[in-house]
């Protein structure tokens, strides 16, 4: 079978696909519910460019990857949980199984299946950017605005600056709007943040300078220098896997997984949670939608057994 191998003996009552805070508190659930349960995980996040996670109960300040260390050493704990350290490349509905392939080859089947598989983001295209995304730019104000209070901070949006310059102001006084050449501010909304002291910059963005991730000043094309120490960058969001559209999931306008407030998706037997719906991102949200998905595939079997 060239080298890869079929894992019926361990025919699973869920398989979850992402171990980040989603997956992995779908996972504490469904231990604690004596499910047999694989999560597979490639260890890709969206997070791994930044040092410190904020706003999560009891670990403020934490290193996304200790957060992560801690869940799965919890999850050891639970002997009808297994941790599979390898990408999913396919999930298909084959009779009562979801058939799930890995990129190593190996076959599982599952009869429920949680995806949590988070999104991946595209930044702007401006010299240096990646240097300075998790350390001193950031991409959510409720993370990272409180470390850059009262700070010389910028917008750095080509599509929604706007909306976003109006949350950070929450925080800082000192903001300008950099929108790299787009022209997407119309005027009566210039006129209210110019009289909120937000001052808007449409010229194409030459060079972001600063050292060691750390930002000190905007440069535009025409010569023009902003000093500022960080700030907030809209980027494009894309699913991390077509395994959701392929399996027939409901992707919605924001291009996410649509699912009822239970995590239910449109295709039965499988459930969503975390940032692969491209709601509210934070990780605090991932891991209740975890759990509430982990309970909601305890729920369908209940249901399946007792035929309510
Ligand atoms: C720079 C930055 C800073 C942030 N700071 C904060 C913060 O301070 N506080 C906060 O609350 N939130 C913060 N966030 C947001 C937070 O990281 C996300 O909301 C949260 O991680 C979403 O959790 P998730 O489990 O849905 O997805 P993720 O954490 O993205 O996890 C998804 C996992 O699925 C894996 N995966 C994807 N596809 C596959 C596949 N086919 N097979 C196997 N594995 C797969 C990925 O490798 C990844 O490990 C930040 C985000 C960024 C970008």
């Amino acid at each position: 079978m060239n080298g890869s191998s079929t894992h019926h003996e361990h025919e699973l009552d869920c398989a979850i696909i992402g171990g980040g805070p989603a997956g992995l508190n779908a996972a504490l659930v469904l231990g604690r519910s004596l499910k047999k349960t694989v999560l597979f995980d490639d260890n890709q996040p969206r997070n791994r460019v930044t040092h410190e996670s904020h706003g999560f109960l009891t670990r403020d300040g934490i290193h996304p990857q200790e957060l992560k260390r801690l869940a799965q050493r919890e999850l050891s704990a639970y002997p009808d949980v297994r941790i599979e350290a390898s990408r999913v490349i396919s999930a298909e509905k084959e009779m009562e199984f979801f058939r799930i392939k890995t990129e190593g080859g190996s076959v599982f089947h599952a009869k429920k299946l949680i995806l949590a598989t988070g999104f991946t983001e595209t930044l702007p295209d401006i010299p240096r950017l990646p240097e300075f995304y998790g350390t001193s730019l950031f991409s959510c104000p409720f993370c990272d605005g409180y470390e850059m209070r009262g700070e010389p901070l910028a917008i750095i949006s080509e599509n929604e600056a706007g909306h976003l310059a109006k949350v950070v102001s929450n925080w800082t006084n000192d903001l300008i709007i950099a929108t790299n050449g787009n022209q997407h501010i119309t005027a009566s909304e210039r006129q209210a943040l110019e009289r909120h002291g937000i001052l808007l910059y449409e010229e194409p963005i030459r060079s972001l300078d600063g050292e060691n991730g750390k930002l000190c000043s905007i440069t535009f094309e025409d010569g023009t220098i902003i000093e500022r120490s960080g700030g907030f960058v809209t980027a494009e969001w894309h699913q991390a896997t077509s395994i959701a559209q392929d399996l027939g999931c409901y992707i919605n306008e924001r291009g996410g997984v649509e699912t009822d407030p239970l995590q239910r998706t449109n295709v039965e037997g499988v459930f969503a949670c975390g940032d692969i719906s491209m709601g509210p991102a934070q990780l605090v949200i991932a891991a209740g939608q975890g759990s509430l998905a982990a309970t909601s595939v305890v729920a369908a079997f209940t249901e399946e057994r007792f035929g309510e």
